[in-house]
């Protein structure tokens, strides 16, 4: 199964309405797993998500997927956050489990 889903038996139901299945094959890698440091193909990224109605269904996804990684085991725009904004997603509610604790 690829990060969109594109059609696999354990497809989740909301990777068939992800903004970005638009996207053909070859230039899905290239659009959504931008260089870090290319701030307008990160935001060229970021607002291809934008209107994506499975946002959080694919952010969760990502966080699930990425577990406790660093920022830079992290790739691609996912959920509309680049890999250091879902860093500190994730860092934020560990935190608050701590807290909480
Ligand atoms: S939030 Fe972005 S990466 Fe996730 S499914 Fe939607 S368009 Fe694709």
């Amino acid at each position: 199964m690829d990060s969109r889903g594109t059609s696999t038996a354990e497809t989740p139901d909301w990777r068939t309405r992800a903004a970005c299945l638009f996207l053909a094959e070859d230039s899905y890698e290239d659009l959504m797993f931008p260089d870090p440091g290319n701030k307008p193909a990160v935001k060229y990224a970021q607002r291809i998500c934008d209107p994506c109605p499975v946002w959080e269904a694919c952010l969760l996804d990502a966080l699930t997927d990425e577990g406790g990684k660093t920022k830079d085991n992290r790739y691609g725009i996912r959920g509309g956050l680049t890999p250091s904004q879902r860093y500190g997603v994730y860092t934020r509610s560990r935190q608050r489990q701590q807290t909480a604790a």
